[in-house]
């Protein structure tokens, strides 16, 4: 990965993975009401492979075919926890698909106990708000918490096809009354109907929206920055730089000296700094149309954590002493079950994250809560179209369990020699360092 160490990566996958721990993302999407959390949950989840399905449609029908189907088969985007896939169109993990696991976290103020049991499972979050109402008071609540348990974030800027939208005053809010440290990635091209593009401040090239003729946006068409943008990309340009220099003494030191910094070295930064979590990159978009939301899912797999890129889970022995539970397929195993889910095809679910060892298909879990142990008759990875069974869930992943029935959220479900449980720790909040 980029931010470990390529020893410690070879050490904790198996051999028997289907792929490595640092293709995952653990996130979740936390918005305010209304400011299009639910939306932009069904673009990513059609972008990332849903819509393979259907067949060569137009996208505008196919997104409502999707839609139409999702309600016939009871299928909800708001499960516990989704897996799709993305392939990055540019980036390090360029053309490998990674798979991008979204748990739904509750966005309501009244049951904060619930959004930071979900927060506990997010390596990363997408923070969706609205670029004409800005960062409203509800957002502050959830922000303070993804700062208290530590969660890396990007921020998308959605509806910046409305009327009254605002990139830069959603920025502003941002640094005002959250106190993040947000600085744009990418700067839009015209607002409201005129919403036109995006500039890419990274690789320094743009997106302009009626040039993409391919549907899933795999193959995006990048273009020069036009003429018009060109001295604003400069400057934004320039102000990230100097944003992520702080966190970054190669850039710091190429930045005083006057040198060119390279797009991996400026994408690396930008992703150590979100990682730190000194530093929170905003993209704007519309979850409408076909305006950004892919280039968010580039974001996530360039810029948010993986699995191995977060301290690990803390967790406590039988005894009271400390333990951690560290990413590694060859520990033993240790994971939290964080929601519990009614499907109508499977039946009673449990979500389950492993954060060390491996779950096999008919293990026995115990549980240090009930004194208990329970088999796992089937493991099921959850998509937005299917459910695929697996035998198998390796360090990172994310799945459902069926089988055990004595579980409420937040127990912890370990192999049955190995009595922890896991125990995430309060952070006091973070002092995020403005820039
Ligand atoms: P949630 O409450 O955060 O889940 O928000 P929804 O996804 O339900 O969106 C709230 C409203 O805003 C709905 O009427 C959406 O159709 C609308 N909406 C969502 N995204 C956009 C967007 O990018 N542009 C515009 N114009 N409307 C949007």
């Amino acid at each position: 990965t980029i931010v470990t160490e390529k020893s410690k990566i070879s050490s904790v996958n198996s051999k028997d993975r289907p792929f490595p721990l640092e293709w995952t993302r653990n996130i979740g999407i936390a918005a305010h009401i209304d400011a299009g959390k639910t939306t932009t949950s069904e673009r990513i989840l059609f972008y990332s492979g849903s819509v393979h399905k259907m067949g060569e449609v137009h996208e505008g029908t196919a997104v409502t075919d999707w839609m139409e189907q999702e309600r016939e088969r009871g299928i909800t985007i708001t499960a516990a926890a989704i897996s799709c896939a993305w392939n990055a169109s540019w980036g390090p993990w360029k053309g490998i698909k990674q798979r991008i696991n979204i748990i739904d976290t509750p966005g309501h103020v009244d049951f904060t106990a619930e959004v930071e049991r979900s927060l506990r499972v997010l390596d990363g979050a997408i923070a969706v708000f609205c670029a004409v109402a800005g960062v409203q008071p509800q957002s502050e609540t959830v922000w303070r918490q993804a700062n208290k348990y530590r969660v890396p974030r990007v921020a998308f800027i959605n509806k910046m096809d409305r009327t009254g939208a605002n990139f830069f005053r959603a920025i502003d809010e941002m640094r005002e009354k959250l106190k993040a440290n947000a600085h744009p990635l990418f700067i839009p091209i015209g607002a409201e109907e005129n919403f036109t593009g995006l500039i890419d401040l990274v690789q320094n090239v743009a997106y302009i929206f009626e040039d993409t003729t391919d549907m899933l946006g795999l193959t995006p068409v990048t273009r020069e920055i036009p003429e018009s943008h060109r001295a604003q990309a400069k400057e934004y340009r320039e102000k990230l730089i100097e944003a992520v220099s702080d966190f970054d003494d190669v850039i710091a030191e190429k930045y005083l000296s006057g040198e060119e910094i390279t797009v991996p070295e400026l994408m690396l930064a930008v992703r150590k700094a979100t990682i730190s979590l000194q530093f929170t990159g905003v993209i704007p978009g519309s979850a409408f149309k076909r305006k950004g939301v892919q280039r968010l899912l580039d974001c996530v797999v360039n810029y948010l954590p993986s699995p191995i890129d977060v301290p690990p889970m803390q967790g406590q022995d039988s005894d009271g002493a400390s333990v951690e539970a560290v990413v590694d397929d060859k520990a033993k195993l240790a994971g939290l079950a964080f929601k519990l889910w009614n499907d109508p095809f499977v039946g009673r679910l449990v979500f389950y994250r492993v954060y060390t060892g491996v779950l096999n298909k008919g293990m026995s879990l115990y549980n240090p809560r009930t004194r208990r142990s329970e088999r796992v008759s089937r493991l099921v990875l959850m998509r937005a179209m299917d459910r695929e069974e697996i035998d198998t869930a390796y360090s990172g992943d994310i799945c459902a369990l069926v089988g055990v029935k004595e579980v409420i959220t937040g127990d912890t479900l370990c192999d049955e020699d190995y009595d922890i449980r896991l125990e995430p720790p309060s952070f006091p909040e973070p002092v995020i360092a403005m820039s």
